[in-house]
């Protein structure tokens, strides 16, 4: 029996009857990071989607801690502490950045307040601003909210498409900072979609690049891997 924390079979994901993603096997020990690559349009949002529920497979599998939860909703798959942080803000822009962290913290955290005091000991810009409201901050403000949401549920698996996405260098800095503390504090399992090749490589344990939905490469984030990385997309673009 496998002691993955997650495993996803053969998964084949479809829009309508276009395919976004052929086949596609990957497994995550409990604690690490995978990353999975690709350009425009390769296929990894749909992945993140489907490990969310979001996405139900034409066909394959996903296992979380041993469980089938392929078809599992949404809620289900959050209730199995899987979190999903999609591409874009996951905030409500109309309400404070408090208001934002409380809303995740009730739910699902048994102590709220030290919850959401956790988010500003992580991101003290967020402290800063907590009764300003979500719209008025940043772009990478914002997405540090939208990370602290993510974390504040203490999940242990945590799915982030295109964390650095349209943000500066420095506050990807942050971002990741605070990312691989959770992952300290927490040993949280981490799918992280990413165009931001060096970024990726240099928080991640392993890599998994996607061409136009196939899966053509993975293995060892390591020194090696941006070379092949960058030599498969750099083929796709010359293709
Ligand atoms: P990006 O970085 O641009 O998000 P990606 O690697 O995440 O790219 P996906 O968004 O998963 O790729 O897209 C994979 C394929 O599925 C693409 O051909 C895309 O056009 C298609 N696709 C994605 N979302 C939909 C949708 N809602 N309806 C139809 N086709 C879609």
């Amino acid at each position: 029996m496998s002691n993955a924390k997650l495993e996803v079979q053969n998964l084949t994901l479809k829009y309508g009857d276009a395919l976004a993603v052929d086949n596609v096997s990957f497994s995550i020990a409990h604690g690490e990071c995978l990353t999975i690559l690709g350009a425009n349009g390769a296929g990894k949002s749909s992945i993140g989607k489907s490990l969310a529920g979001l996405l139900p497979p034409a066909s394959g599998n996903i296992i979380l801690d041993g469980d089938d939860v392929t078809n599992l909703e949404p809620y289900l798959i959050s209730q199995r502490k899987l979190s999903y942080l999609p591409e874009g803000r996951a905030i409500f822009p109309t309400l404070t950045v408090e208001e934002n962290l409380m809303l995740g913290a009730r739910k699902l955290s048994a102590d709220p307040k030290a919850a959401v005091q956790s988010a500003y000991d992580l991101f003290s810009r967020l402290g800063d601003r907590r009764k300003q409201q979500a719209r008025t901050l940043s772009g990478g403000e914002q997405q540090m909210l939208a990370v602290s949401k993510a974390l504040i549920s203490d999940p242990e698996v945590i799915v982030v498409d295109e964390l650095s996405l349209g943000l500066a260098p420095l506050i990807i800095d942050d971002i990741y900072t605070a990312l691989g503390k959770a992952r300290e504090a927490n040993n949280v399992t981490i799918v992280l979609i990413e165009q931001y090749i060096d970024r990726a490589l240099s928080f991640a344990d392993r890599a998994l690049l996607m061409v136009h939905g196939h899966e053509v490469w993975s293995g060892p984030a390591d020194s090696n891997a941006d070379g092949i990385v960058r030599g498969f997309l750099s083929g796709e673009t010359a293709a």
